[in-house]
């Protein structure tokens, strides 16, 4: 189990089993490692996916209503926040997955002092951030979402 929710929100919920399956497949982390780099990492997209894999802290999801902050944050590598503000009826499930995985991507990188694999700045207005790993990974999990509901 990775993650732990306590609220009432079916689309976090649901989100988040989706979540869990994906972060049991090896093919998740195999697509990782296909990647070639990363940008902004000083490690391995094979050694972030490990770190991945192996982390076994269980990561809270708490919720946040704030119209100043983009999907989620995270600050910590215990828990992070979705803002429930940007979970309108238009974000479909494999959205709010993907924002789930790359959240937990930041919560293995603050895990880990010395291993760095977050984005530059919390802008991604022209995908400049895309090959970054929280939204690289994000992306990935998307994609197995999708071919999971
Ligand atoms: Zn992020």
């Amino acid at each position: 189990m990775r993650f732990k929710f306590y609220k009432r929100n079916k689309k976090i919920k649901q989100a988040m089993k989706i979540a869990e399956k994906i972060l049991a497949l090896d093919e998740f982390y195999s697509k990782i490692e296909s990647i070639t780099s990363f940008d902004n990492s000083n490690i391995s997209p094979a050694e972030i996916a490990e770190q991945i894999r192996s982390y076994r802290t269980v990561v809270i999801i708490r919720t946040i209503w704030n119209p100043r902050i983009g999907n989620a944050v995270a600050s910590s590598s215990k828990f992070f926040k979705i803002n429930t503000l940007r979970l309108g009826r238009k974000r479909t499930i494999p959205k709010v997955v993907n924002t789930i995985i790359h959240e937990y991507v930041h919560c293995v990188d603050f895990n880990n002092d010395t291993l760095e694999f977050t984005h530059f700045d919390n802008e991604n207005t022209n995908g400049e951030e895309d090959n970054t790993a929280p939204w690289k990974i994000g992306e990935i999990a998307e994609e197995f979402a999708e071919n999971l509901t």
